[in-house]
């Protein structure tokens, strides 16, 4: 049986494996998914170890996805833009990484959401290892304009000068969060870590265009900080990010596979299981 797994530091409350046997399930293929505990300074080792004993390929989480993208001995080239790697394929000579964390929210957005990105104005919201992954998709989807906000605004600014070369015709600007009075979004994607610490950014209320989209890359049962402040601002439209762990994991399946799960049963079925534990 083909082996996958996930390599992490914590992975015990992951769901990855769920969604991995799902698919495999709805799709009749044969294989195994894990969750494996990697020491933190024993990330190469288990990889080496995982694929020595058969393994097909890995996800990589938390801490690693930067080492991931240097053990790695060739990156497509989102990975290699994203600078960090959540997908490991093993093939005879080589180790392809993968970064499917930003395609993952984009589907999320356009087809499970039915929010189009193209020609509308987005904001991204931080400028951390997801706001890195999620850029060269984010830029491929020819938004009107991508604006990059975050607390550090040497980081945002950074990332703007690293990906300005793929921003084709979209205006592509970065700056903080006092830079944005006076501006409407249609797309706000908050990709900072404050909801994880109930924190609320420093956002003007009158950021949302009319009907605008809030979605959050964090997921919990009980609505994040962003988005309870987002529907206080009058915003209808919203998300949390767990359509987006789903659709990372499916683009890595059929990288795997050669063949595409759908993602809906799957994130049903996660919603629910999410809302029974909270
Ligand atoms: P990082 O630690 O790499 O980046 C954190 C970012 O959040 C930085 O931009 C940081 O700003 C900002 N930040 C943290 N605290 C605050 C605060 N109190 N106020 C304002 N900004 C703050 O984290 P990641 O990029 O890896 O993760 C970000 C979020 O995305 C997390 O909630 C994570 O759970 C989620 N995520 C979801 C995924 C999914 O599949 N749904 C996949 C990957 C991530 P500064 O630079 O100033 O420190």
């Amino acid at each position: 049986m083909d082996r996958y797994a996930l390599i992490g530091n914590p992975v015990e409350h992951s769901k990855s494996p769920l969604i991995h046997a799902a698919f495999a399930s709805q799709t009749r293929q044969e294989l195994s998914y894990q969750a494996l505990l990697a020491p933190l300074d024993g990330f190469s080792d288990t990889v080496r170890m995982f694929r020595a004993e058969g393994g097909r390929g890995a996800n990589i989480t938390v801490p690693f996805k930067i080492e991931a993208c240097s053990l790695a001995t060739r990156l497509t080239e989102r990975a290699k833009l994203a600078g960090a790697v959540n997908t490991l394929t093993f093939m005879d000579d080589d180790i392809l990484g993968d970064n499917t964390d930003g395609i993952g929210l984009v589907r999320d957005l356009i087809i499970n959401l039915a929010c189009p990105l193209a020609s509308r104005h987005v904001l991204l919201l931080g400028a951390g290892g997801a706001a890195r992954g999620a850029l060269f998709p984010l830029l491929q989807t020819k938004p009107a304009s991508l604006t990059i906000v975050n607390r550090t605004v040497e980081r945002a600014q950074k990332l703007r000068s690293a990906f300005s070369p793929h921003a084709g015709q979209t205006t592509f600007t970065a700056g903080g969060f006092k830079d944005l009075g006076g501006w409407e979004f249609d797309v706000v994607i908050n990709a900072t870590s404050a909801s994880l610490q109930n924190e609320t950014l420093p956002l003007p209320g009158n950021i949302f265009a009319h009907d605008a989209f809030a979605y959050d890359m964090m997921y919990n049962a009980s609505g994040t900080s962003f988005l309870n402040w987002a529907r206080a601002a009058g915003v209808a439209r919203f998300s949390d990010g767990l359509g987006m762990l789903v659709e990372q994991a499916a683009e890595s399946f059929a990288l795997w596979r050669g063949v595409r799960p759908s993602s809906a049963s799957v994130l049903s079925k996660l919603r629910l299981q999410l809302a029974s534990h909270d």
